[in-house]
């Protein structure tokens, strides 16, 4: 990354700072949002405000988190903008959404050009919450992308696709080059819609679980589930359950995770 001065701003490598500059893309994204004026609409990472701009144009007031106090300041100072924001000077990490929503008085839809040094934690955080949240878009590294949008049986496909389908509908949108930012990050980027699942289509009574089970499966990935997750199932239990003890991680889908979540909650109960 270079660290050329762009705009008047110095960008922050410790901020994942990469602007977009590309009005194709820019315009895509508010496209595939297609925001409405009531909305409660809320940016993590407004920046210089290349999305920032566009979607105030298209609703009657917007909120923005931003990190980086120079960027929140520079907002606030914005000429046809200020009147519009509402500048969340914080760490998105920290964010209470659910309050933010009752605040607003209605579900939320949080977009973004996330930061990529956070955005797996971030989303992580924001599943906390999807309770409060109606939508999400978000331009992320195309690899974490592709590993949010996959299903079973590809390499791509791991402990994130599990956790974020168990709680949304994921399409990807758009994939964007690098050229279209400043500074280019080294990595290709895309778009992605996360919808959170008002009735979840497999539910479990300890999410907990869930991650404890994907996470020691996926961290051996090459291993059978017999193998991998031998301290938790033997292959009878498997076989009890309708799972066949040789597939590997990569080969469950959602449904069994979910099952297996579910059978060692009812264990401990
Ligand atoms: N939205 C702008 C754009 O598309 O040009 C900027 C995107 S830049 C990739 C990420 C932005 O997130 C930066 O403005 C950065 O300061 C901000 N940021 C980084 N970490 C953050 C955090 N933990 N919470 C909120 N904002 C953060």
């Amino acid at each position: 990354m270079n660290n050329r001065v762009y705009q008047h701003h110095l960008p922050r490598k410790r901020f994942g700072q990469n602007f977009l500059h590309d009005n194709y893309i820019i315009n895509s994204i508010v496209a595939a949002i297609h925001p409405q004026p009531k909305q409660a609409m809320v940016e993590i990472g407004p920046g210089l405000g290349a999305l920032t701009k566009p979607m105030a144009k298209c609703v009657e007031s917007l909120t923005v988190i931003e990190l980086d106090c120079d960027l929140a300041v520079r907002l606030a100072k914005h000429p046809f903008m200020q009147q519009k924001l509402n500048i969340v000077q914080q760490d998105a990490m920290t964010v209470d959404f659910a309050a933010l929503s009752a605040q607003m008085g209605q579900p939320l839809r949080i977009f973004g050009n996330l930061p990529y040094n956070i955005s797996t934690p971030l989303i992580f955080h924001l599943f906390k919450y999807t309770d409060a949240i109606y939508d999400m878009h978000f331009m992320l590294q195309k690899e974490v992308v592709n590993r949010l949008v996959e299903g079973p049986n590809s390499k791509a496909y791991g402990k994130l696709s599990v956790m974020a389908q168990y709680h949304c509908q994921i399409i990807s949108i758009l994939e964007v080059p690098s050229t279209s930012f400043n500074p280019a990050p080294k990595v290709n980027s895309a778009v992605v819609r996360l919808v959170p699942y008002t009735t979840r289509p497999y539910p479990v009574s300890d999410l907990g679980k869930l991650a404890t089970l994907t996470s020691q499966a996926f961290s051996q990935r090459r291993k059978t589930i017999l193998n991998s997750l031998a301290n938790l199932f033997c292959a009878k239990q498997l076989a009890e359950l309708g799972i066949n003890a040789r597939l590997r991680a990569e080969n469950l889908s959602i449904e069994q995770y979910c099952r297996l979540a579910n059978t060692l909650s009812m264990r401990t109960l």
